[in-house]
């Protein structure tokens, strides 16, 4: 965790264990390639990386399929946890499938693990760190010292709920009530649930030692989760670490472009990567799958090359793409409209305004119409007597910034 970027060494020469925490069965979007495709393809992509450069690869990607928010949805429906887990998770493999992800060597469930997890909750109360209130187990944070060493947060940014049991409004639970209805399993502090955090350290610690290469993530996950995960690990096992930690965005880029990127650049410890990046990725992925390149642009023409060692990376590893170059074009231009937070109407509709503009001569409405899109990633271009819009690198005002300089 130095916030550099470094040469990867695994920790065993020729070895790589890598664990991928949790692909949670209950996004905020309904599970579809979309939604789920950058957490695996990325991770998938590395593997099949490590594995072309000879690497020995333990890839480890878990399932929380036991969680507060899957257990309201069963309720909602009136369906049992562990059939709503099944079809969630069947589901996610369908869309692996179809993106030809390799899949990992172990796939852990929480609710099969129960017992690794009993085992660490157990490890954290004998080595002081947790405390046991009415059966359920508190971590106990002011035990830790290096709180912040990952996401550089202060534990005053938890989002704490007030509970009456805890010693300490930070504390965190790792075994907790279950409430009527809900899944319990024996303990023995109770008939209880796990909590979150605990799941991943004690998963991991099983398929890959106490000492894993890399832990990854959707990037959503640093705080708290693997925040709070680091501790828990270091709890049970003061010589548990993590080599290099991996986050990703998994909303607003294409998984192409993730991809892409990754090609691009080493490993990055422990989280940041660039998006200015993945912005370029994306728009150099834009004009590989629109087709038509124009080959007198020095930019364009570093595109085809990259387009040739894409190409035949991903054709090495058995990755292209099933999908046409113009659903790829539209998912691009999906993923550009999340990332500039508008709907296609609006852009069209500031189109339309822009066109108008013009007509009545009014360039300089029209012109800023073209800058304000352009700096949220949305280029226009008139083809024609046609404005059609493509994604790019969103572009800073710069003519406004000279404006307000001199
Ligand atoms: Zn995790």
């Amino acid at each position: 965790m130095t916030r550099e970027k470094e040469l990867f060494v695994p920790k065993v020469p020729g070895k790589v264990g890598m664990y991928i925490s949790a692909v949670s069965l209950l996004t905020a979007k309904p599970m579809s390639a979309m939604s789920v495709l950058p957490l695996g393809s990325m991770f998938c992509t590395d593997t099949c990386w490590l594995l072309h450069l000879g690497f020995d690869v333990v890839y480890v990607r878990n399932f929380t399929d036991v969680d507060d928010k899957i257990i309201a949805k069963a309720n909602m429906r009136e369906e049992n946890i562990f059939t709503l887990a099944n079809h969630s998770i069947g589901k996610f493999h369908d869309d692996m499938c179809v993106l030809q992800c390799l899949a990992p060597k172990h796939e852990p469930r929480v609710t099969s693990h129960i017992e690794q997890i009993i085992s660490m909750t157990d490890e954290t109360i004998h080595n002081d760190s947790a405390y046991v209130v009415d059966g359920d187990v508190y971590f106990s944070l002011d035990k830790y010292p290096n709180f912040g060493c990952l996401s550089g947060n202060s534990r005053e940014e938890l989002l704490v709920t007030p509970d009456p049991k805890k010693r300490d409004p930070y504390d965190f639970a790792l075994w907790k009530a279950s409430k009527p209805g809900e899944p319990y399993w024996d303990s023995p502090w109770g008939h209880e649930r796990p909590g979150w955090h605990i799941e991943c350290s004690a998963m991991s610690s099983h398929y890959l030692s106490i000492q894993c290469d890399i832990h990854g993530g959707g990037r959503d996950l640093i705080f708290p989760h693997h925040e709070n995960e680091i501790a828990t690990s270091w709890a049970a096992c003061q010589a548990s670490k993590v080599g290099y930690w991996v986050h990703i965005d998994n909303e607003f880029y294409h998984p192409l472009s993730l991809r892409h990127y990754l090609m691009s650049v080493h490993f990055r410890s422990p989280v940041n990567y660039s998006t200015a990046n993945l912005d370029n990725a994306s728009e150099a992925d834009f004009y590989i799958y629109l087709g038509k390149p124009k080959q007198h642009l020095p930019l364009i023409q570093s595109l085809i090359e990259i387009e040739k060692v894409v190409k035949e990376v991903l054709s090495i590893l058995g990755l292209l793409s099933p999908l046409s170059y113009t659903e790829v074009v539209l998912q691009l231009k999906e993923k550009a409209l999340d990332r500039a937070n508008m709907e296609e109407d609006q852009v069209m509709d500031l189109i339309g305004k822009r066109t108008q503009a013009r007509k009545e001569r009014d360039f300089s409405s029209s012109d800023q119409i073209r800058r304000d899109l352009a700096a949220k990633g949305i280029a226009l271009m008139d083809v024609g007597k046609e404005t059609i819009w493509r994604p790019c690198v969103p572009h800073k005002h710069e003519d406004q910034a000279l404006l307000t300089l001199s």
